[in-house]
């Protein structure tokens, strides 16, 4: 990659050229790490020459700013606004200082009375929504065993054998950039429950699955039992890897607290009070401490909740399951699990074109592969990574989240499934781009 070099007060600024993605970064890294090292001054890394970063590029700048000399600086400028929102959605802004221009950072730098411009320096943004995943599995719930921790291990050292590795931040550097997720960490094994903040003092959640339980002990850490809560629930269907965390969302045994469960499933209260009864579960739904209020919602309607205009959509899936729409300030999220799309009816006409429509955010059901979704698995209820990305393209959605990982997946192969999801999207795309990433437990979003 070409990389201009140039000086301003006492700083060198570097000047990459092109798209900062796979097959630059190394380079980049590399180039970036030396002259940290050589120069023996601050670095302003100038971006107005470039106009997409990847994951791999934003790892090799993030690599290179932990392996920086003690004391080195190092600032981006003057991103243009494709790259500045994804320095943004990755948080990277709350890590490295961006400055709008390359005689911001100098001036900042140079001043000595002046603090350092960090957060403020960064153009604003219309607010964003964040959301969590608590869990991502489908169907029920697939924990990793100790096999798959050694496993893990064992390929980290080998990645690792011959590195010098002597510092904790050389260490990390090395986990970050030479380490694939699968090895590094896990798509994890709760199954489905997604938050989407509210910005306000109310939450706003997605399914009961298992999840809800690690959700359930953050809000009580935060809040404890004498500070209660407004909890709005929307339910996709009552099937139970999508129920079964509710017993243990501590919550909900608090007085005071209060719990909406929103769905257009007609069996809501009947299936959430049958799980917790006699001789399945110790405590009754009715002595459960905090006020808990269904409220039915029909397709085709807008509610406004919690701050959110929400719409719901009926899917195709045994028992019924409802896709829902979130929309606030301009930002749309879509969270629709355990639909089963057919791949014949797929054109502008389906309904779940329009109700995907410009999202920002499509949380979906991509459980399967097609040939299994059209084989062995047709009529399960669920669809596959190909059907996701087509709609996706149809409707013009600019992030997939693929989602309701089949249990019997290890991390090694929903990482697999992702890489081909992403190619597929490159080879079927025409003329919009739809970024591909697979939701795994505890993945922020800033949406
Ligand atoms: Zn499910
Ligand atoms: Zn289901």
């Amino acid at each position: 990659m070409e990389i201009g070099e140039s000086h301003l007060g006492n700083h060198l600024v570097l000047r990459p050229v092109g798209r900062l993605d796979n097959g630059t970064s190394a380079d980049f890294q590399a180039y970036l790490v030396k002259a940290l090292n050589a120069a023996g001054r601050d670095i302003i890394v100038d971006f107005s020459g470039i106009n997409y970063v990847s994951s791999a590029g934003l790892r090799a700048l993030m690599a290179a700013s932990r392996l920086k000399p003690a004391g080195r600086r190092i600032a981006v400028a003057a991103a243009g606004q494709v790259v500045q929102e994804i320095l943004t959605i990755s948080r990277f802004h709350e890590v490295i200082p961006l400055f709008a221009t390359v005689d911001a950072a100098n001036e900042a730098w140079t001043d000595k009375t002046k603090p350092v411009a960090t957060r403020s320096a960064t153009p604003p943004h219309p607010p964003t929504v964040p959301v969590h995943f608590w869990g991502t599995r489908g169907s029920l719930a697939a924990p990793l065993n100790h096999n798959n921790t050694r496993g893990k291990i064992r390929e980290a050292l080998m990645a690792a054998r011959d590195r010098q590795l002597r510092t904790p931040e050389a260490i990390d550097a090395f986990i970050e950039r030479d380490l694939a997720f699968s090895v590094r960490g896990t798509f994890g094994g709760n199954t489905a429950c997604v938050e989407i903040g509210t910005g306000g003092n109310e939450y706003m959640i997605c399914d009961l699955g298992t999840g809800v339980r690690e959700f359930g002990a953050k809000m009580m850490m935060q809040h404890g039992p004498a500070r209660p809560q407004t909890y709005n629930v929307f339910l996709s269907h009552v099937h139970w890897d999508h129920i079964m965390g509710f017993p243990f969302f501590t919550p909900a045994y608090i007085p005071g607290n209060k719990i909406r469960i929103y769905s257009a499933h007609r069996s809501a209260r009947e299936a959430l009070l049958r799980q917790q009864s006699a001789p399945c579960f110790p405590v009754l739904f009715e002595s459960l401490g905090a006020t808990i209020e269904f409220i039915e919602l029909e397709t085709g309607q807008n509610y406004e909740i919690a701050g959110f205009t929400v719409s719901c959509i009926r899917q195709f899936h045994e028992g019924e399951s409802y896709g829902y729409r979130f929309t606030k300030n301009g930002k749309v999220i879509v969270y629709s699990t355990d639909c089963e799309h057919k791949a014949s009816v797929l054109d502008n006409s389906y309904p779940f074109v329009s109700f995907f429509r410009h999202a920002d955010l499509l949380i979906f059901d991509a459980m399967y592969s097609l040939a299994d979704a059209v084989s062995v698995k047709e009529d399960w209820g669920h669809s596959s990574n190909i059907i996701a990305v087509e709609l996706a393209q149809l409707a013009r959605v600019k992030k997939l989240a693929m989602f309701h990982h089949e249990p019997a997946y290890d991390d090694a192969r929903i990482e697999r499934v992702l890489g081909e999801t992403i190619r597929y999207e490159e080879i079927s795309r025409e003329d919009h781009k739809v970024e591909v990433i697979s939701a795994y437990d505890g993945l922020d979003l800033s949406v």
